[in-house]
């Protein structure tokens, strides 16, 4: 066998889609922007997070704790859950990469739906395992359908409940009858990272499933509705044998020392993340209607954005998305998530939803 003459990364590395982000730039001359293109807090962090990292900058040659006490003391006080069972990751995104690492074999089947979140399928490449993307109904994650896809060789099932992009739901009936439906040996990952803004009486994150199953962990972030996307803070609740091989695969300080104390910060300040729902609620059935009123179809989100579709060529997403982003506005084009005459917008403020929905009613005339 002839030696490759370089290093090769693996079989399939290649193939990965690289994850590309939500843009943050408008072009030059534009007086204003507005980045509503990553569901980040129109709010901003908690003044309390911010007064943490300003603390932490004056000792930053101390490596942080290694196992981020504080941070899941402080989360498993607010959400009453054992600081045990707690992980802390650089984002739930680590998390996510984590379980794949740990639980998918080469060759093993790993799960997500149709318009899921497309990180997961990142994770499942990157463990060389076979990512298998199932059909939605509705824009909607479907039980029937992920039940139907499961085989000897699934380990993990991904599922993004609010979705995002979509900002659709599975109601929490539906959740336990997927749980139900799985094999015993098949990880279930619910990724609540928009939990937090979720109003429904028949929606739950998924802490009861965790506590009371083996094979169900929830990730969760404080990206979203805590406002610190920038510091990249990420947790896991999970049962404890799934604790104890996450610990065993994390980079020794995955969290650092600033995340640490703004998470403790703002998990604590809950007037904050009350603030944040309650824009979010105010304006999210702001724009629904007002986007609905010109004529443009919005998929019914519960998250922190809303995924416009638009009507035709003359009117497609690429040329809303010029238009806006001419104007200061940055959305996010999701083609990649199966959507190309689409745009998802967050929730911003005001000003922003207001600059908006006036730019695309007057793109819609032209
Ligand atoms: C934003 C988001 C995350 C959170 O990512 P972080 O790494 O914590 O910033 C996870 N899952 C979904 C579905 C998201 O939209």
């Amino acid at each position: 066998m002839t030696q490759p003459v370089r290093p090769e990364p693996k079989p399939g590395v290649m193939d990965i889609a690289a994850y590309v982000p939500g843009k943050s730039e408008a072009p030059a001359g534009v007086a204003k922007v507005f980045k509503l293109s990553s569901n980040e807090n129109p709010l901003g962090a908690s003044p309390k997070a911010v007064e943490a990292v300003r603390n932490v900058a004056a000792a930053l040659e101390f490596y942080p704790d290694g196992a981020a006490s504080r941070l899941r003391e402080a989360i498993g006080e607010v959400h009453g859950l054992n600081p045990a069972n707690l992980i802390c990751t650089n984002g739930s995104d680590e998390a996510l990469g984590l379980l794949a690492q740990a639980y998918l074999r080469p060759g093993d089947e790993a799960i997500f739906t149709e318009h899921g979140f497309l990180v997961y399928k990142i994770y499942i490449q990157a463990a060389s395992a076979v990512p298998v993307s199932v059909r939605e109904k509705d824009e909607t994650a479907d039980v029937d359908a992920i039940l139907a896809a499961v085989t000897e060789k699934t380990k993990i099932v991904f599922l993004a409940n609010p979705n995002n992009p979509t900002g659709t739901y599975v109601p929490f009936e539906e959740v336990r009858r997927l749980h139900a439906g799985l094999p015993k040996n098949v990880l279930l990952v619910l990724d609540a990272a928009y939990a937090e803004y979720v109003r429904r009486n028949d929606y739950e994150a998924g802490i009861e499933l965790v506590s009371s199953f083996e094979n169900v962990v929830m990730t969760r972030t404080f990206s979203k509705a805590h406002g610190l996307g920038g510091l990249r803070i990420g947790w896991l609740y999970g049962p404890a044998h799934v604790i104890a091989a996450l610990n065993r695969t994390r980079g020794p300080f995955n969290v650092n020392a600033a995340a640490i104390e703004a998470g403790v910060a703002a998990v604590r300040d809950r007037e904050h993340v009350a603030k944040s729902v309650e824009h979010n609620e105010q304006w999210l059935s702001w724009l629904t209607r007002e986007l609905t009123k010109l004529g443009l179809r919005v998929t019914p989100s519960i998250g922190n954005f809303v995924l416009i579709h638009f009507p035709d060529e003359r009117h497609s997403a690429a040329l809303a998305d010029d238009y806006l982003t001419a104007r200061g506005y940055i959305l996010r084009r999701v083609a990649g998530y199966g959507f190309p005459n689409a745009l998802r917008m967050t929730v911003g403020t005001e000003e922003a939803n207001r600059g908006v929905v006036a730019a695309l009613a007057d793109f819609l005339k032209d």
